[in-house]
């Protein structure tokens, strides 16, 4: 064979480095996946620091003030460290004082500045600055299906994202000025991605959105399709067809953000038995009308505990997780108390508080009767100490019983015990199941697979178990 005839691999060419920094929300988590997912087909390499990156980028959270002062330190960071930065996220469309960019008020240097949910304007940008690298033999492969994509979570739980936005306007949220109006993602789409995860390992579907209940709205419940099938771009139809395909990897779906409307009713059916976990994360926010009402909360006009006791009723199993204000301007002490009430007779098992803070661009911040920051972290900390004596309560009565669990991590094959969840905690916000060492001493926990464990003790927030 002559010398000529003989092909060679091109010589390997470093790829350039993109550095990436993830805040805020599983939302926020989600576009940074479909951003990374991108980067890499291109043929885009990771670095761990910013100084060993050709360019960083920061996907920024603008949710609240804490929030925006992490994501401007972060960017402040990488500017110092790198000097290249593009940014995206909440953050990004923000707006700033006369109407400019908020972000390029802070940091004018930034190479580029764009709002969530932005892959393509992100990767115009990335290839203006560091060009694509070229690679004769990634060029040949088609582009990876959109549906399996890089995850940034644990292998055996994924986000969905069903929806982009939010028609509602509540006074103390500014979601909607930076992420627009719902626009709900095909539903052939999302089953194909809930299939490909399954496939690929994922034991657990966390679906997302700003309200899951409003799934379809905007198109009206358009039919799509799915494997040949009709489905209706609507809560139901979706749950329905995940639990289907869930069904043979013996994985779980959860849902997050549903508000109390009276159609999430024919949902609790698919929970009692199974099908999808029983499980709710309803914002509720409130319980006083008045206190809804000046809030604008969708579906403030339900009657929320009669609503809580006929789910209780289709299913009884029902774990509710729900997060709430305290000190909102106006709030009485009396519509305090209210909510105080409605939290020992909900009997909410997990539930998170913020002390009122004002977000800039908000209308709540116009409202009479902002109250002094004491007075809203009073509140706050009454609220927890009722929230944890409802949640303790709940936890004691699992002692004795046994409890499917996920396990997340289990070091040396679990012989020494793991941490897990069951159907009753969500990754990141719920409690855990401390593993004690299994039983037989032959048997084995990895992550990402499930175990029944015998629930011996309550302690805080979690339950310990042992593996049988
Ligand atoms: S439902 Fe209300 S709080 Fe939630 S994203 Fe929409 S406007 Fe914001």
């Amino acid at each position: 064979m002559s010398e000529d005839s003989i092909v060679r691999p091109p010589a390997a060419i470093a790829a350039p480095k993109i550095g990436f920094v993830s805040l805020g929300c599983p939302k926020a988590l989600t576009d940074s996946e479909l951003i990374l997912t991108r980067l890499s087909a291109e043929g885009y390499a990771t670095s761990k620091t910013f100084a060993g990156a050709d360019l960083v980028i920061v996907n920024t959270c603008g949710f609240i003030d804490d929030a925006v002062k992490e994501s401007l330190d972060t960017i402040g960071e990488a500017l110092a460290a790198n000097g290249k930065v593009i940014v995206t996220g909440c953050l990004g469309a923000k707006a700033g004082e006369g109407g400019g960019n908020f972000v390029r008020q802070m940091h004018p240097s930034v190479l580029a500045v764009t709002g969530p949910h932005a892959t393509d304007e992100v990767m115009d940008t990335v290839h203006a600055h560091v060009p694509k690298p070229h690679d004769p033999f990634v060029d040949l492969v088609p582009a990876p299906r959109a549906s399996i994509g890089i995850k940034l979570t644990p292998k055996h739980y994924a986000y969905l994202k069903i929806s982009e936005g939010c028609n509602h306007r509540c006074t103390f949220c500014i979601i909607p000025s930076l992420r627009g109006d719902l626009v709900s993602r095909p539903i052939g789409d999302v089953l194909s991605e809930a299939a490909a995860l399954f496939e690929s390992g994922v034991r657990e579907l966390l679906v997302i959105s700003q309200d899951t209940s409003a799934y379809g709205v905007d198109v009206r419940y358009r039919t799509g399709f799915w494997n040949g099938r009709p489905v209706k771009t609507q809560l139901l139809e979706l749950c329905e067809r995940l639990a289907e395909i869930a069904k043979p990897f013996g994985a779980w779906v959860r849902l997050h953000y549903v508000y109390p409307y009276p159609h999430v009713d024919a949902v609790l059916p698919l929970m009692a038995t199974g099908a999808i976990l029983p499980y709710l994360d309803v914002p509720f926010q409130h319980s006083h009308p008045d206190v809804l009402r000046r809030m604008k909360r969708p579906a403030s006009g339900e009657k929320n505990l009669e609503r809580l006791a006929r789910w209780r009723e289709i299913c009884p199993e029902l774990v509710v997780r729900s997060t709430f204000i305290a000190g909102f301007p106006g709030e009485s002490e009396a519509e305090f108390e209210d909510l105080l009430g409605f939290l020992r007779e909900a009997k909410i098992d997990r539930a998170g508080c913020f002390a009122y803070s004002p977000v800039e661009g908000a209308v709540a911040n116009a409202l009479p009767g902002m109250l002094p920051a004491e007075v809203r972290e009073a509140r706050k900390a009454r609220f927890m100490a009722v929230a944890e004596g409802v949640s303790a309560a709940k936890l004691e009565r699992r002692v004795g019983a046994t409890m499917q669990v996920l396990v997340d991590s289990a070091p040396a094959l679990g012989r020494r015990g793991g941490v897990g969840r069951s159907y009753a905690d969500a990754p990141e916000i719920d409690g855990r199941v401390r593993l004690l060492p299994p039983e037989k001493a032959s048997r084995t926990l990895r992550a990402g697979e499930f175990t029944r464990a015998k629930i011996i003790a309550a302690d805080g927030h979690d339950l310990i178990g042992v593996p049988i």
